[in-house]
Formats: structure tokens, C-alpha cells, sequence
């Protein structure tokens, strides 16, 4: 028999899958795969039922439906001030996901480079492969995760067609600085690029951080892809609605993309993401509030095992050192270790380096969970600790 495809025969299953894999088998707390525990809010759930009974199941519009494209606009106004046109500018798509994927098929031909900053999200890599574009990664390391301004700057060169980044940034909790944005969107400008943002924890920061869009910097609107995802904005991540919102000229590119990858997503889903993006501001201020108690209690638990934590600003994430608890072994035989004999799920953090000689010995931890999991979770690796 002929091979099939060698790219896709040469690449493993993603860690998100092995390790709630395991932790099933395991009966461990899940705290690897970043979902939460509770459902998302009851009044989005009763829309999308709603629209479930009201006749309109057939094909949406290929580019999403207007309430929700608008409702998009809308919210690109209100957050950021942004002058979005819904019918022209927003592009609805089957989870952020798909909207990385297509676009990336906007803007890349076969050859381009693409600036990719590890740690770096699961799909991004493969996806630009698939495309026959050249990944160009630029290294964060911890415990800092400090933006090296002229390794960047050394990535783009005249091949460069786009970076593709995320802030808040998974799995680090890093929320890019208005000085780091400045510098990249000079040089998406000075290198005539794109820039893709993967912005799916934009609600998500913690401290006062302020998400600040790179689309919001000068000359910004006509280069940038600004992605975001109702999964993460409304806790309801296995419905998989994502957005694209991007000028006049990309637009129609990221819809032919999208329309020979899923064509369109479910409506009844994308009616009822359009309710919850008109939530009132207390809605989105409790959601990071919320989030930040439990990234305190995970994290203080955590250092009181002997973790050393390291500070989070966004996402549902903290990275954590376990060198302080004297394991021999590196982080993915350490999240294997604690599902099986702790019973608590952790995903090592040498997963989202592409490049050899990633950091070993932090594991992430997802906050996004119950207070009392988290604290079931905690006593569960504190006995396990003590009594070794
Ligand atoms: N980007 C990042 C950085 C993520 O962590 C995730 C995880 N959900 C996604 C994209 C994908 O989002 P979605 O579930 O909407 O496809
Ligand atoms: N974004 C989620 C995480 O980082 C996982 C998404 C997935 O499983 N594909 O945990």
C-alpha cells in the first residue's frame, strides 16, 4: 500500500487528547485540557434551545449569521473601540480553531515564512506545514517569559508573510504589553506582513491586565486577523463557535478559506453566542473576576506543596517548577506520575516547544474548575508529596 500522507503520519496525537485520556483512566481530576467544570450561562444555553424550536436548522449563511456578525461588530466597538462593519469585516467560524486555519490559507502561499513565538499552541505548526509554509519560531522562556525584542526582529526577513501569536498567551499566562505590540505591529509594517492574533482569552486577564488588541495599533486594521472564540468568552468550549474579524480586502479570503473547510457552523449556536456577546459589563468583569479566585487558591495550594509557581495574568493557566519536589524525571513523565499515583492531571509544558531544548520541568495546571475540585485536587498531590 502507497503511504498516505507523511506529514500527517509523522506527528502524534495532541497532548490534550493523551492526557484526559489517561486521566479518565485514571479517575484523576482533570486539571490538563483547559475546560471548566460548570456550564456556561443558563440564559445563553436556553437561547441556543430556543433556536433549536424556531424553524431556521437548515445551511446559514456561508460567512455566519448577521446576528452574530454583527453582534461581533458590536463587541469590537464597545471593548476596543474598533470600527467594525459586522457584514463586512466579521467572519464566523467552527471554533477558533478553524479561524487560525483559515487565516493562515488567507495570506500564506507555498514558501512563506510564518514568525511563530513558542510555547506555542498545538495547531499552529502543523497548520503552517500543511500550507508548505516555513515556521520561523521565536523562543519565550521561563520563569519570565520576556518577549527577546531582537530574535523577533531577526525572524522577518524578506520571506516573512506573517506572524501568527496569542494574548493572552496559553500556556504561560503572558498578556503582551502595549511596548511588545508596538514592536511587532512595527514590524508587520516595516516587512509588509500580516498578523494573525489569536485573542480566544481576550476576557480572560486577571490583576488589571488589560487585553489590548494588535488590530487597535496604527496600520494595524488593514494587516491583522484578530481571532476570538466564544468557547473561552461564555465557558461553553465544546460548542466551537470562533470569529474572525478583518479588513475589507482579507475578509473575502478568510470566507473562501472557510468555505472549503466547514462551509458554516451550527445556527442555533451562533444565535445564541449573538446573546451573549450583549451581556452587560458585569458579566464580563465577573467572568475574570471569578477566574482570578481560583487561580489564587490553585496557586497558593500549589506553593504550599512546593511548587514554584509562576505569576499568571490570563487564560485559565499557571505554569508550575516541580524541581523544588525533588522528582527525578522530566515534566511528561512528572504529569504522568501525578495522574497515576496522585490522581491529578497536569500537561507538561515541553508540549508546546516545537524547537529542541525546551524547558523540562514545568507542568500547567487549569484553574478553570469548581473551588472545590481545585482544593480536592490540591489535598490529593499534598498527601501524595508528604508521603514520599
Ligand atoms: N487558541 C488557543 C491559544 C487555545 O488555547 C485554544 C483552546 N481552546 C484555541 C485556540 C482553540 O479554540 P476553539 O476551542 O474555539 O477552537
Ligand atoms: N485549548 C485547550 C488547552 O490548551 C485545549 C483544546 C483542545 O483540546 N484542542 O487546554
Amino acid at each position: 500500500m502507497r503511504g498516505a500522507n507523511s506529514y500527517l503520519g509523522s506527528i502524534g496525537t495532541t497532548i490534550f487528547t493523551v492526557m484526559s485520556a489517561l486521566a479518565t483512566e485514571y479517575r484523576a481530576i482533570n486539571l490538563g485540557q483547559g475546560f471548566p467544570d460548570t456550564d456556561g450561562p443558563a440564559d445563553i444555553v436556553q437561547a441556543a434551545c430556543d433556536a433549536l424550536r424556531d424553524g431556521r436548522n437548515q445551511y446559514p449563511p456561508m460567512p455566519g449569521v448577521a446576528d452574530l456578525r454583527q453582534a461581533v461588530a458590536a463587541a469590537n466597538r464597545r471593548f476596543y473601540g474598533l470600527d467594525i462593519d459586522g457584514m463586512r469585516d466579521v467572519t464566523v467560524t467552527s471554533g477558533a480553531t478553524e479561524a487560525i486555519t483559515a487565516s493562515l490559507m488567507a495570506v500564506v502561499d507555498p514558501g512563506d515564512e510564518v514568525v511563530l513565538i513558542e510555547p506555542l499552541y498545538d495547531t499552529y505548526v502543523p497548520v503552517v506545514r500543511m500550507l508548505g509554509g516555513i515556521p520561523r519560531i521565536v523562543r519565550l522562556s521561563p520563569p519570565h517569559w520576556d518577549l527577546p525584542f531582537n530574535e523577533l526582529a531577526h525572524a522577518f526577513g524578506a520571506n516573512t508573510k506573517a506572524i501568527l501569536f496569542n494574548s493572552p498567551m496559553n500556556p504561560c499566562g503572558k498578556v503582551f504589553t502595549a511596548d511588545e505590540l508596538g514592536f511587532i505591529a512595527d514590524l508587520v509594517t516595516r516587512h509588509d506582513t500580516y498578523a494573525i492574533c489569536d485573542e480566544v482569552y481576550e476576557h480572560l486577564t486577571f490583576d488589571g491586565a488589560r487585553h489590548i488588541p494588535l488590530m487597535t495599533l496604527p496600520d494595524m486594521g488593514q494587516r491583522t486577523m484578530r481571532i476570538g472564540s466564544a468557547g473561552k468568552t461564555f465557558s461553553l468550549t465544546g460548542w466551537k463557535v470562533g470569529y474572525v474579524t478583518a479588513n475589507a480586502a482579507l475578509t473575502p479570503l478568510v470566507q473562501k478559506a472557510h468555505q472549503n473547510l466547514t462551509f458554516t457552523t451550527a445556527p442555533n449556536l451562533q444565535r445564541a453566542v449573538a446573546v451573549g456577546l450583549a451581556k452587560d459589563d458585569a458579566y464580563f468583569a465577573s467572568l475574570s473576576r471569578n477566574l482570578q479566585a481560583r487561580r489564587d487558591q490553585l496557586a497558593q495550594g500549589l506553593a504550599s506543596i512546593g511548587f514554584s509557581v509562576l505569576p499568571t495574568h490570563g487564560t485559565y493557566f499557571l505554569t508550575a517548577d516541580f524541581t523544588p519536589l525533588g522528582f527525578a524525571g522530566d515534566d511528561v513523565a512528572f504529569c504522568r506520575h501525578i495522574t497515576e499515583q496522585a490522581g491529578v492531571t497536569a500537561i507538561p509544558v515541553s508540549a508546546f516547544y516545537e524547537q529542541p531544548g525546551a524547558p523540562r520541568h514545568y507542568a500547567r495546571f487549569a484553574f478553570c474548575k469548581r473551588l472545590e475540585v481545585l482544593q480536592q485536587a490540591i489535598d490529593r498531590l499534598k498527601s501524595h508529596f508528604a508521603a514520599r
